[in-house]
């Protein structure tokens, strides 16, 4: 068993810090990672780690140390521990190296790849930030799990400083094959495979980002694996697939939940006889423009169905202030405009289209009125919109349809999966959802709920811990 504290390093912190008169308040962060570890400080306990604190993490804020001077900066899940960058520095590394280069170059996007010296000199000036503020808060038996590409060579600076304690980390998007990983310059490439390879456990979230990974060890720093196993003479690293996952009963029980069940009979009454569905953040990798293709094809092939289904299209706003996010924003207003008015009628509107976010409630309202949810991302670490819809499912009705490029289309090969791409692909899936017997539906997500069930987000770190302790297990062997 771990024990010790456990210490998130993350590029934010979990929550916003807003200042109110004498006091500071705040607000929590949705996304991915956060509730994942908030279902972690929340369940209190772990099989594999006993916590001799509250849950610390190290982020990025925007308040600034004058701000926060003094405050003691927790709440009932986590304590802060901010990490201040000033903004010339983290347009450089955040907007910059993270958002212009990784990003693009992990979802197979290498032509919107800038590649600056200066974004490079800044991630590294600011993983030694989040590096500083590590060392300042660090006990001797805290383990340490470095998360996500805006932090890829903090396990190295850490591993030099703390060479006995427990590092891990986790990469939350694609990690890309050769040919494209290939493209960084030499000297950029060699610093963020060495970086990672500062932790005991490196993760991915499948198979296929884990092969790449190990390719790119072996190409660039010529280190070979047995089973997984890198071996680094002093020490050893293990690299695997633990797929992200979601808090399963919290989405399935809100089914039952008495603002759930408004929002659902709301969209069942005011909209047509089928819902189609999808939200995504606002980004290229999602495939926004290219669904709109599929659903345009659909209405084109099958006029039987037009004046019975809308497609429900939510957005959520995300690095809007970007040049190419506004231009894509701009696109996607203009094509919904257009398919709505070429087959629109005084009393069908095909596309309902809004750019806003959705409270918890709203959303599984809309996962369980629709009868196809459409998720086509032309690329996806690994796309948990997808898992929340089955596990929301209660009534076992409903038809997935999902991107063979998305990381969760390896878990859930009942979905209709589809190539983002291919419109004519994405047209005949709808038409398939949309006329699919209940009984198929039905056992289709039995199978995908059996399967979320079983490795949810609890089992997520759980396996993640359990690595952290065999791989000391396998060090102790090298001693
Ligand atoms: N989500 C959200 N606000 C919304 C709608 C959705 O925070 O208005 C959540 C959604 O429940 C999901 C996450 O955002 O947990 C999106 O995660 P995903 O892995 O699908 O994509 P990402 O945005 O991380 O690329």
């Amino acid at each position: 068993k771990l024990e010790g504290r456990l210490i998130i390093v993350a590029y934010r912190l979990p929550f916003k810090i807003v200042q109110e008169n004498d006091h500071i308040q705040l607000i929590q962060n949705s996304g991915g990672l956060v509730s994942a570890v908030l279902s972690l400080a929340q369940s209190q306990q772990n099989a594999h780690f006993q916590f001799a604190d509250k849950i610390q993490w190290v982020g990025y804020t925007e308040n600034t140390p004058e701000e926060l001077e003094g405050q003691n900066i927790e709440n009932e899940n986590f304590r802060a521990h901010p990490v201040f960058i000033p903004s010339e520095l983290n347009e450089h590394y955040y907007e910059g190296f993270c958002n212009d280069l990784l990003w693009p170059l992990c979802h197979y996007f290498p032509s919107l790849a800038k590649f600056e010296d200066k974004y490079f000199d800044s991630y590294q000036a600011a993983n030694q930030l989040f590096f500083e503020k590590v060392r300042a808060i660090l006990q001797p038996n805290d383990v340490i799990w470095v998360q996500d590409y805006q932090l890829m060579i903090l396990p190295e600076l850490l591993r030099q400083e703390f060479p006995d304690h427990k590092i891990g980390f986790f990469f939350h998007i694609p990690f890309p094959s050769f040919e494209i990983f290939r493209l960084l310059p030499t000297r950029w490439r060699i610093a963020l495979i060495n970086g990672m390879l500062g932790a005991d456990v490196v993760g991915f979230h499948t198979n296929d980002y884990v092969e790449y990974f190990l390719k790119a060890v072996r190409m660039v720093v010529g280190h070979g694996n047995k089973l997984h196993y890198i071996n680094l003479s002093s020490r050893i690293v293990k690299v695997d697939a633990f797929p992200i996952s979601i808090d399963y009963q919290k989405f399935n029980q809100a089914f039952d939940d008495m603002e759930v069940v408004r929002y659902r009979s709301d969209a069942r009454h005011s909209l047509t006889e089928k819902i189609i569905f999808s939200v995504d953040r606002l980004d290229y990798s999602k495939g926004l423009l290219y669904r709109l293709h599929g659903f345009q094809r659909f209405l084109e092939n099958c006029p039987e169905w037009h004046g019975k289904v809308s497609f429900v299209m939510i957005v959520v706003p995300s690095r809007d202030q970007i040049e190419q996010y506004q231009q894509m924003k701009s696109d996607i207003d203009q094509t919904v405009g257009r398919i709505n008015a070429l087959f629109g009628k005084i009393n069908w509107q095909p596309i309902i289209y809004q750019y806003r976010s959705l409270s918890f409630e709203e959303l599984v309202g809309m996962y369980t009125a629709s009868d196809v949810a459409l998720i086509t991302p032309i690329r996806d670490g690994m796309n948990l919109v997808c898992k929340e819809y089955v596990a929301s499912r209660k009534d076992l009705r409903g038809v997935l349809i999902l991107s063979e490029m998305a990381g969760a289309a390896a878990e859930l090969g009942e979905a209709l999966i589809i190539n983002p791409t291919d419109s004519q692909d994405i047209a005949y899936a709808i038409k398939k959802g949309l006329e699919m017997p209940l009984d198929e539906q039905t056992k289709r997500m039995l199978a995908m709920q059996g399967r979320l069930k079983e490795y949810d987000v609890f089992a997520w770190t759980n396996d993640f811990f359990t690595q952290m302790i065999m791989i000391e297990q396998e060090q102790e062997k090298l001693r």
